[in-house]
């Protein structure tokens, strides 16, 4: 295998910093794909937190005056991942969410922090760091997404370039008035540059110049390719549908292992399913559900918005609470999903608990207590609760879009292979009717732990899907390298 040098750009990293999957993403593929022969270095941006984990750091460069202010580029590591750091206080040194003021709106100066990140990656793309010339510049999400426009429009040789859709209804709009600002040349502010419906489109460029595309399962890159799933962008997307792939993210099997895991109260693997009991109990407890052994007991681990179609649960109250059902939610996010979910556990005290916040120990509990974990989302990348809820025997009971779809096989119609339960359209009546349809499968106890173990043994690692992207950067180089289509520009 020819080795390949890959610049990954993400604005946020676990375990570092992480508001959603694509941290998990940015963490973990960088060292799955080692035994691809392809090697990662990721460039993140300079937050207290990054510069805290930061070990053996030296600066490379320094500039008196990069977007705005006194940066240097600092190389450096944090456990098995090797990164490149904008150190770029003016932007960057701020605490907590990378993207939200404390007051939890948008910092105002986002386009042009993220801008500034994009730059970097141009600048390691062109060569500025001699010791790692990469072949391909890996841009994540909106954030990044300015660095193929950049390596676009810098005229010069360039690495070959991808962009990865992580979640489409992120793309990063800032105004016009901007480009200057940004640097980016007054004719890209056109329909075949980076202008957006009269603004300047960060991701919208980068799925207008990255060599390919890809996103994150593949129904989403199908769905994506719609007018109503393409939000904005499907038109662009369908002209480049011959370059666009959906490969499903993993997860971390050593972090997410219910045979080892020290955050469970009680340890367990697909032969001992029955010492799942102990987390059911610990579950209820921590929710203030009643104790009982024989409730039907769904886990939900989410962000609170309207995407991931939690209202419909709410609404679903009515025909499923009086069934033997408990429901346990942990989930951060819209103001008004947090008070319904908390109005509705101080309303169905020993039914429905709540825990708005973010608690990493404590998803892991819900994923290895509850009998089924409920994601009803209205549009879902690919998602990876499901895929962590597979691993651990909670049966996943989902809506049939994005990598939900792709990644649970429904327990109709799935022969031996059943591992959840799926519903569609997204509305309020078929989450419940799959909800209870699970629940009458949950009384066949021989059969549920069949579907239990059916996922258990699903293989949601990231060795295979690292190995698509390996093929993918692979084959820009080759492209790139063959005459007569070279192209450098
Ligand atoms: P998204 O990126 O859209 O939020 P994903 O399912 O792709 O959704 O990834 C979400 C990740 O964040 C998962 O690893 C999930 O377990 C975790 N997560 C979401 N909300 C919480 C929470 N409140 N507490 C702990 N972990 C959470």
């Amino acid at each position: 295998m020819t080795p390949v040098r890959v610049l990954s750009v993400a604005s946020e990293i676990y375990p570092i910093i992480k508001t959603g999957g694509l941290a998990d993403v940015a963490g973990a593929l960088p060292i799955a794909l080692a035994a691809d022969d392809v090697e990662v270095r990721t460039l993140v941006p300079g937050y207290p937190d990054v510069m805290e984990a930061l070990s053996g750091a030296g600066a490379i460069f320094e500039w008196p005056l990069f977007f705005g202010g006194a940066s240097r580029l600092v190389q450096g590591s944090c456990g098995e991942l090797k990164l490149f750091v904008l150190d770029a206080p003016h932007l960057f040194a701020r605490p907590g969410n990378p993207y939200l003021s404390p007051e939890g709106v948008d910092w105002p100066d986002n386009g042009l922090r993220f801008a500034g990140l994009a730059r970097m990656a141009d600048n390691i793309g062109l060569g500025a760091v001699t010791s790692f010339l990469p072949d391909i510049v890996h841009a994540h999400d909106w954030q990044a997404a300015l660095a193929p426009a950049y390596l676009h429009y810098s005229g010069r040789p360039r690495p070959g370039t991808v962009i990865t859709v992580h979640n489409l209804a992120f793309q990063g709009r800032f105004p016009r008035s901007m480009l200057e600002a940004i640097g980016l040349p007054p004719d890209s502010l056109a329909v075949q540059g980076v202008e957006y419906y009269g603004d300047i489109g960060y991701l919208k460029a980068g799925l207008q110049f990255a060599d390919r595309v890809t996103t994150v399962s593949p129904t989403y890159a199908r769905e994506i390719q719609s007018d109503e799933g393409g939000m904005g962008l499907g038109g662009l997307l369908r002209t480049r549908s011959g370059d666009i792939s959906g490969i499903l993210n993993g997860i971390d099997t050593s972090v997410w292992n219910p045979a080892t895991d020290p955050q469970i109260a009680s340890r367990y693997d697909a032969g001992g399913l029955d010492r799942r009991a102990a987390n059911k109990a610990a579950l209820q407890q921590r929710f203030g559900l009643e104790p009982r052994a024989d409730a039907f007991l769904l886990g939900v681990i989410s962000r609170l918005s309207w995407q991931k179609g939690l209202d419909l649960l709410l609404e679903a109250f009515p025909a499923l609470l009086g069934e033997d059902i408990q429901l346990a939610v942990l989930g951060s996010g819209d103001a008004d999903l947090q008070e319904r979910y908390r109005g509705a556990a101080q309303a169905h005290a020993g039914k429905v608990g709540a825990v708005i916040g973010y608690d990493e120990a404590l998803a892991h509990l819900i994923q290895a207590g509850s009998d089924g974990l409920v994601v009803p989302s209205r549009f879902e990348p690919c998602g990876l609760t499901q895929l962590c809820a597979l691993r651990y025997g909670a049966v996943p009971i989902v809506s049939r879009v994005g990598g939900l779809e792709d990644t649970v096989a429904d327990a109709d119609g799935a022969g031996g292979v059943a591992t959840g339960f799926k519903f569609a359209p997204v509305t309020t009546d078929r989450l419940a009717g799959a909800v209870l349809r699970a629940h009458a499968a949950f009384a066949d106890k021989p059969a549920w732990r069949t579907i239990q173990r059916n996922g258990m043994s699903t293989d949601v690692s990231w060795r295979n899907r690292a190995s698509r992207y390996a093929d993918l950067y692979r084959e820009i180089v080759k492209t790139r390298a063959a005459p007569p289509s070279a192209d450098t520009g």
